[in-house]
């Protein structure tokens, strides 16, 4: 396996640009080749493992689209002006066939759904038709074509076509597409299984007494929450204190059950902690200086045991630093690993509706809540302080300012991109 600080060229005084992190990143994740059959009332958010070929048409039949009544659009042609008056001879009910013949002039009362019978292809709905007497119906032909209203079999998928590619992420419409094809089972990547703590001895666990100086463990909460949003399998490690010993059995607990690691805390240039040196001794790793804000420090690599290898992402500490870091970088290598061959979510526009003092040289994520101005257009205004340990602006934000490396000060109404929370 190729070294990762052959694939990261990490030795460069500058710091690192968010672009060039995100390639090689890219580099570095491939999809876990291991998938599971799982019911597909279960199968929400799973990523499918291989493409899936119908095996029938959807619908199976030609169908009438509306209730109303059927008949050979050929009679359309020849419509009086104002309109077409046909003998009712049957009724097609949802799911039947009707097993009579049309003649001429003739037309059957049809249910939506109902199959059409050979030689008929047209419906008009039941709303323009007037019912007269002796079984007639009438009805004007001007909005009417051959074909109309009529559901044409395999129109949804084909026979032989690909229902649902590999790497789809199973939404709500692929469950019902898969179950329009009478499938009850769809083969999926296993969750990607992901081991997390949190690092530094001043962090407390919910339930320890306050103690001066030390702060309650809200990355784990934070980090869990988007592991699991992302729909991983998540191996809580809890806070790990600042020991040798503690951290390595940490390391060691999660590389053997996880495909890959997460932590917070420890990796800043100026940290003092065994974090960091545990990383080193146990990994094949390098130390960032990532030219963002905020989360500069991340560490990257990945602890092999026996055969297997874990990825390893050491982020900041700070719990908005540790939000951002992971929204960058870690989801979307995660989702590579997951097997997710979908696009991201795109950035949106908004108008800055204040001044954002910037210079070129770092990619800034200030978090901003969007909304819509009188003229219809996107606004953003920022939550004010940005200082990387205020959790409370990521929860008041509805997005993330992108302002890119290159980027200087944005003006009042200048158009700006926005990650979505
Ligand atoms: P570090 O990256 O370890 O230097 O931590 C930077 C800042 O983030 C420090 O003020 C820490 O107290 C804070 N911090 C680190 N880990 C956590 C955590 N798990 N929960 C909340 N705050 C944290
Ligand atoms: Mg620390």
């Amino acid at each position: 396996m190729q070294d990762i600080a052959d694939i990261i060229p990490h030795d460069s005084p500058e710091d690192m640009p968010v672009d060039v992190v995100l390639k090689a990143l890219a580099q570095l994740t491939t999809p876990i080749d291991e998938s599971e059959g799982v019911e597909i009332m279960d199968a929400l958010g799973r990523i499918i493992y291989q493409d899936v070929i119908s095996t029938i048409d959807v619908p199976a039949h030609d169908n009438s689209a509306m209730d109303g009544y059927a008949f050979d659009g050929a009679m359309l042609l020849h419509a009086e002006p104002n309109g077409l008056e046909l003998k009712v001879v049957g009724t097609a009910l949802a799911g039947q066939a009707w097993p009579g013949q049309l003649r001429p002039g003739e037309c059957l009362k049809i249910m939506t759904g109902a199959i059409m019978p050979a030689g008929v292809n047209t419906v008009v709905p039941q709303e323009l038709c007037h019912t007269g007497p002796h079984g007639l119906v009438q009805f004007p032909s001007h909005s009417l074509r051959p074909g109309s209203n009529q559901r044409l079999k395999g129109e949804d998928l084909q026979k032989g076509q690909v229902a649902l590619q590999k790497g789809t992420r199973i939404t709500p419409a692929a469950a019902g597409l898969l179950a329009s094809l009478g499938q009850s089972v769809v083969r999926v990547y296993r969750p990607l299984k992901v081991a997390y703590f949190s690092t530094g001895n001043e962090i407390l666990s919910l339930g320890d007494a306050p103690r001066e100086g030390a702060v309650y463990d809200s990355n784990r909460y934070t980090v869990i929450g988007l592991l699991s949003n992302l729909g991983c399998e998540v191996i809580d490690l809890g806070v790990v204190r600042d020991d040798p010993q503690l951290l390595k059995e940490a390391f060691v607990q999660a590389a053997d059950h996880a495909d890959v690691i997460i932590t917070s805390g420890g990796v800043s240039t100026g940290d003092a902690d065994h974090t960091k040196s545990m990383m080193r001794e146990l990994g094949d790793m390098v130390f960032l200086n990532v030219a963002m804000r905020p989360g500069r420090p991340l560490a990257l690599g990945r602890l092999t045991r026996g055969a297997k290898t874990a990825m390893l992402f050491g982020l900041p500490g700070n719990p908005v630093a540790v939000m951002v870091s992971f929204l960058v970088f870690v989801k979307p290598a995660l989702l590579q690993m997951m097997g997710c061959t979908e696009a991201p979510q795109p950035y949106i526009r908004a108008r800055s509706q204040e001044l954002l003092r910037k210079k070129p040289g770092r990619t800034e994520y200030q978090r901003g809540v969007v909304t819509r101005n009188a003229d219809g257009d996107l606004q953003v205004i920022s939550t004010g302080p940005q200082g990387s340990g205020l959790l409370r602006s990521m929860v008041q934000a509805n997005g993330l300012m992108v302002l890119h490396h290159a980027q200087s000060t944005v003006q009042v109404g200048d158009w700006v991109d926005v990650m979505l929370l």
